[in-house]
């Protein structure tokens, strides 16, 4: 490809400015208390709420699909308690969503919701099956075109890949260490699709969900328990994690982009031994990339 040279992108790797940035970002999050991820849902859902009745044309409810985003075996299975979004059309009327039981269904009440999708906790009661949503006046929606899978929380994986879908490793230039004009780069360049959907790695808390003009929208997440720190690069758009939530393996952490300074749609993965930015050290992810399981 004629744009072979230019498409090896170049990366923030060790720019002092991202520190900078990082250091800003850390201390907006303690300032504004590290919300979490339950708190700021239910501010949002009750925004969700009142919009609802604004539009007027009330359609009923449809389902498309679902995505598992917390306390998941894979995008598309559950555990008792994991969080999951519906997506469709005309759900912000939508009140709860209704789940198979072994004796018949039980309906749990939408966490957040808007026009394109609901989100809902799994109740403990749920068993694998066709899930639909109904509205505050009765409507029902379809059914789901797929069953829901739920399986039991001894499922959830403690490591997936972090790319849902086919990716390459890309030459040299994409590797850990590769000249970078007087740096060298610091992550791994998984080659995938834009819109590819990306999961965390490992249990894990959100440190940064943020822009840089380098990075472009970025995530940096830190295991609970290993000291390692992980952040994804030049999403396509800004991730809907919220900084100071907790996210499982597999949880969803955005889509692959193009966005700052990257040329062709990759995901640039860094894995850190200690704090990422503020005295770690960045280590080649690939070994330990080869090594994981893909969430599905
Ligand atoms: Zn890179």
């Amino acid at each position: 490809m004629v744009n072979s040279e230019i498409r090896k992108h170049r990366t923030l790797d060790g720019r002092p400015g991202l520190l900078v940035l990082a250091i800003a970002g850390l201390a907006m999050a303690l300032a504004a208390g590290l919300p979490l991820s339950g708190v700021a849902e239910r501010t949002t859902a009750t925004a969700g709420a009142s919009v609802g009745g604004g539009l007027g044309v009330p359609g009923k409810p449809q389902i498309k699909g679902f995505t598992c985003l917390e306390r998941c075996v894979a995008p598309l299975k559950a555990t008792p308690g994991s969080k999951l979004r519906i997506t469709g059309v005309y759900l912000n009327r939508v009140l709860k969503v209704v789940f198979r039981t072994e004796g018949g269904t039980v309906g749990t009440r939408f966490v957040d919701r808007d026009a394109a999708s609901v989100e809902v906790d799994v109740p403990e009661k749920a068993v694998t099956g066709k899930i639909y949503a109904v509205t505050g006046t009765g409507t029902r929606s379809n059914k789901s075109s797929e069953p829901l899978e739920v399986l039991p929380a001894s499922q959830i994986p403690r490591e997936v890949f972090p790319v849902r879908g086919r990716v390459s490793y890309g030459s040299g230039g994409a590797r850990f260490g590769a000249p970078r004009g007087g740096y060298s780069h610091q992550g791994q360049d998984l080659m995938a699709p834009c819109g590819t959907g990306l999961v965390s790695i490992r249990r894990a808390r959100v440190l940064f969900n943020t822009y840089h003009s380098a990075a472009g929208w970025y995530v940096v997440l830190r295991n609970l328990g290993t000291n390692t720190e992980f952040a994804y690069m030049h999403l396509i758009e800004k991730s809907r994690l919220k900084v100071g939530q907790k996210v499982g393996a597999g949880s969803v952490v955005g889509r692959v982009g193009q966005t700052g300074r990257a040329y062709g749609c990759h995901l640039h993965f860094e894995f850190w031994q200690g704090r990422w930015q503020m005295g770690g050290r960045p280590i080649d992810p690939l070994p330990y990339l080869r090594t994981l399981k893909r969430s599905r």
